[in-house]
């Protein structure tokens, strides 16, 4: 595999960083996930946007512009010998002695590699998933998407402990998010998504998934939503870039709905596929 590092373009077993980057040491950094169908990066200007909040949040100078990212990426996916990708691209504020306080004169650290996408499979679409809740005990700025996941990575893990995909974050009484994901209720017939705000990262698939709802009249609120509604869902959806729309069929060891994939995430599983489709052909 061919990873990218501080421009150059190398086998990721030559890809090296020095123990004193700020990633490493302070997990002082952030990143993207970008996915990559037949070689076309998916809604490449909404996540490089994102890219830039996230380097804002944390107060570090994007080493990069729009065409400059846009080359560099270009170059990482046709480097690879696999059409459909999760391109990670990583900044951190770079190697410096180690000292909380921001190094002066330090370039940032800027890697990207490519690993094959792996979308969840027709069997998975077919059952659903079954995911747990939890309490959110994270920051309050996951509106940035910073590599210092310990949080995510400790609440993710519950829910493989418990054999399932996903934990659903609950911050006093409301939903937030998945821990590596957005999550969205379908009640009577209404799409609800919490609305954006410090304590979820505004997703790229959340806003297509609002788009949609748009694009073919499905009713919906953005709006806060309690723990109970998620408890009495008629739908429950996570999304992500690499999830795409995946149902939760078990919550916590209850089923939702009738414990089957409702037909209003099959609908929109459907749009999304089509929508991706139409885009990747222009
Ligand atoms: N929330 C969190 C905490 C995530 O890690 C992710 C996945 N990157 C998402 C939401 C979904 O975001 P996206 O649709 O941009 O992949």
């Amino acid at each position: 595999m061919t990873v990218y590092l501080n421009g150059e373009f190398l086998p990721l077993a030559e890809a090296r960083i020095p123990v004193l980057d700020r990633g490493f040491i302070f997990g002082d950094g952030v990143y993207e996930v970008i996915p990559v169908y037949s070689k076309k990066p998916f809604r490449l200007n909404e996540h490089l946007k994102r890219l830039q909040a996230s380097l804002d949040g944390i107060r570090l100078v994007n080493p990069h512009g729009a065409e400059s990212w846009r080359t560099l990426i270009g170059k990482l996916i046709a480097a690879q010998g696999f059409d459909d990708q999760s391109l990670y691209v990583q900044v951190t504020r770079g190697v410096a002695p180690r000292d909380h306080a921001f190094p002066k004169g330090v370039g940032p650290t800027v890697f990207m590699m490519a690993n094959p996408l792996v979308t969840p499979p027709q069997a998975l679409k077919a059952t659903g998933v079954c995911a747990i809740t939890a309490s959110d005990n994270r920051w309050l700025r996951c509106d940035i998407k910073a590599v210092s996941l310990l949080p995510n990575v400790l609440l993710r893990q519950r829910a493989v402990d418990a054999d399932c995909a996903e934990t659903i974050l609950l911050r006093d009484g409301f939903l937030t998010e998945g821990a590596a994901s957005n999550i969205f209720v379908m009640k009577n017939g209404v799409l609800l998504a919490p609305p954006k705000s410090n304590l979820m990262l505004p997703g790229i698939t959340y806003d297509v998934v609002l788009e949609l709802a748009v694009m073919h009249g499905i009713p919906h609120e953005v709006r806060a939503i309690s723990e109970a509604e998620v408890r009495s869902a008629d739908e429950l959806w996570m999304t992500s870039s690499t999830r795409e729309v995946l149902a939760i069929t078990q919550l916590d060891g209850q089923p939702v709905g009738d414990g089957q994939p409702g037909p209003e995430a099959q609908r929109m599983d459907a749009f999304y596929q089509q929508y991706k489709n139409q885009v990747m052909r222009k």
